[in-house]
């Protein structure tokens, strides 16, 4: 949610098949891609086109290999076409591709997630994160027949028109479009507030109590970098939540599944368990995505049954999908979350820290300012020095000494976030090759984003 960058440098280190394809994609597709952070307008250069992923690694269009830390921006938890994701993808695509019916797997995606997460006693099945974060923001509003939304800045949850907004000049004032063709209507029933300000929570609704349907945030954010929660965030929501009325969505559409096996809840959670041994400290609604449609698109949301009790067809509040819950879709998210057992979350914690630390000794050698963020196994680098708690401290960083760290990473066969305000994904398929890869990679470009630190800044 950055700007991009009008003025770029070129980069000596050429990729022309990738050249080629990407001026052929610009001409019927526009910028050349279907999400924009992949046109590397952040960092430059000419985006790689890949035509095959295996493990950890990458291979591009013109036949170079890169150890990926991008992981499709978070499934690819088990690495690329993991062979047990692979043949169960191969058995149910070969019974078809998509029946418009209920089918079975489905129900026991549904299940998988409901045994992990207990709060989530319900989903609903749609086929990317925006549909369940859309949805969830329905959900809510028709539960409580109330409008209003807190966000946090900073805080990404797919293109919602409601969820593409800014704060306006003052806390809890209306918040504005962040982009064209969303109306000010849609904006203006949004809060935008910082992330982790307890207070601003408080005063939005000191004002605003009774109007405000739900606030949603990330479990923990990932979408500027990885700025964890401060302790007792979650549970502060909830209290103010409930307080007035107001539903609380924790978007774990990038933790989920990744953090631990019950996702970031896995690793706070239980908050606070009754007699009945529901957890009411917990969200009301959770969304989905990324991890549990291990790299085809299937995403979803859920809750306590007696709300999710409101969807159609059983409740007022419609919500449906052609492709929701497709066959080969949840097929290849079942297998990858039974795939997912502690040794799946231990293999990528231990490359992740690896390649964290190399990252920070490499950087702190050349003499760049720099922290290393954590939410579970998911970091990524904060090219200032830390901590980084909300949006503002997550844009005062050096974006031209990432672009430089970049681009040498790049030239050394690794492929980065194109973005400095990214989390960095491992998988449990990062082996000693690809983290000795990493490894011998970071020095080079840590002293260019040394130089471009000196340099740019100055
Ligand atoms: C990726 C993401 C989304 C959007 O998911 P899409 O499948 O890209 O629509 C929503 N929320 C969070 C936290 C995400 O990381």
């Amino acid at each position: 949610m950055v700007d991009p960058i009008a003025e770029l440098p070129s980069y000596p280190y050429d990729a022309p098949a990738s050249a080629a394809l990407f001026t052929r994609a610009s001409q019927v597709i526009p910028g050349g891609v279907n999400s924009p952070v992949r046109a590397y307008r952040a960092v430059g250069g000419t985006p790689r086109f890949m035509v095959s992923a295996q493990g950890a690694w990458l291979t591009d269009a013109d036949g170079r290999r890169y150890v990926d830390l991008v992981g499709s921006w978070g499934p690819m938890i088990l690495g690329h076409a993991d062979p047990r994701v692979l043949d169960a993808v191969q058995r149910s695509a070969a019974r078809g591709f998509s029946f418009g019916t209920p089918s079975e797997n489905e129900v026991a995606l549904a299940e998988e997630i409901v045994s992990r997460v207990a709060p989530v006693e319900q989903v609903r099945l749609v086929s990317s994160g925006t549909e369940a974060t859309m949805s969830a923001v329905r959900l809510a509003r028709g539960a409580t027949g109330r409008s209003r939304l807190v966000k946090f800045a900073g805080c990404y949850h797919g293109h919602v028109d409601a969820l593409l907004a800014h704060a306006g000049s003052g806390v809890a004032t209306f918040a504005l479009p962040d982009c064209a063709g969303v109306p000010e209507s849609a904006a203006a029933e949004t809060i935008v507030l910082p992330y982790n300000d307890i207070a601003a929570v408080e005063a939005a609704f000191a004002e605003y109590g009774d109007q405000i349907a739900a606030v949603i945030t990330e479990a923990a954010a990932g979408n500027m970098g990885v700025v964890p929660p401060v302790p007792g965030w979650t549970a502060a929501l909830r209290r103010i939540t409930t307080a007035h009325g107001a539903m609380l969505i924790s978007d774990e559409v990038m933790t989920g599944f990744r953090c631990s096996r019950a996702g970031w809840y896995g690793l706070e959670g239980p908050y606070q368990v009754d007699d009945t041994g529901r957890d009411i400290g917990a969200p009301d609604l959770f969304t989905f995505g990324k991890v549990m449609g291990g790299g085809f698109p299937a995403a979803a949301f859920g809750g306590r049954a007696e709300v999710m009790a409101l969807l159609a067809p059983s409740g007022p509040v419609y919500q449906a999908g052609t492709l929701s819950g497709n066959p080969v879709a949840t097929a290849a998210g079942l297998a990858t979350l039974q795939a997912c057992d502690e040794s799946v979350y231990t293999r990528v914690q231990t490359a992740a820290e690896t390649i964290a630390s190399g990252a920070s000794a490499a950087l702190s050698a050349a003499g760049v300012p720099h922290v290393v963020q954590w939410a579970g196994s998911m970091f990524s680098v904060f090219f200032r020095e830390g901590p980084v708690t909300d949006y503002e401290g997550a844009k005062a960083q050096d974006v031209d000494a990432f672009r430089a760290f970049f681009h040498e990473m790049l030239a050394s066969g690794v492929h980065l976030p194109p973005s400095a305000f990214e989390a960095w994904f491992c998988s449990a398929a990062h082996d000693d090759d690809a983290v000795e890869q990493v490894l011998a990679a970071l020095p080079r470009a840590a002293q260019a984003a040394a130089a471009a630190h000196g340099s740019m800044g100055a």
